[in-house]
């Protein structure tokens, strides 16, 4: 089940302005995380203006990253051990590739708390119009297979 930490976050979730592909990987994680953990995921961010990036960040000249162009979300692992949370990264990234020119930028990245974040938590990111599945395995399989 989809679950939203504020209000706010469920209204970005039902904005048009949501990167469609953003939502796909998000629905992606919800379908993993309940069929390998039976956990819910917990939506904590998904738009940041630039002002509230760059506090963020605590650097005025912070380059704006992607919850500014609301193809970056924040998923909660309060409720999960870091092995669950990485395991579902890496679930994520067998089945999204972010930039075929760029295999390096993950599209699931768990993150640690520390200067820039304040718990550790899963940040989801795409690059439309980049960002695609990958047919590696059948939807079916990979709850079973990873
Ligand atoms: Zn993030």
């Amino acid at each position: 089940m989809l679950l939203f930490k504020t209000a706010r976050v469920e209204d970005e979730w039902a904005s048009p302005s949501l990167d469609p592909t953003l939502r796909e990987l998000i629905e992606f994680l919800v379908l993993q995380a309940g069929s390998l953990f039976g956990l819910d995921v917990t939506l904590t961010c998904i738009y940041r203006s630039p002002a509230e990036d760059a506090e963020l960040y605590h650097d005025n000249n912070h380059v704006p990253g992607v919850h500014t162009q609301w193809r970056g979300a924040d998923v909660s692992v309060k409720d999960y051990t870091w092995a669950q949370a990485k395991q579902l990264c890496n679930v994520g990234n067998r089945r999204w590739q972010y930039d075929p020119g760029r295999p390096w930028l993950p599209c699931f990245l768990f993150e640690t708390s520390g200067d820039y974040s304040t718990a550790a938590h899963i940040h989801c990111q795409t690059d439309p119009p980049l960002t695609k599945p990958i047919d590696i395995l059948a939807d079916s399989e990979i709850g079973n297979a990873l």
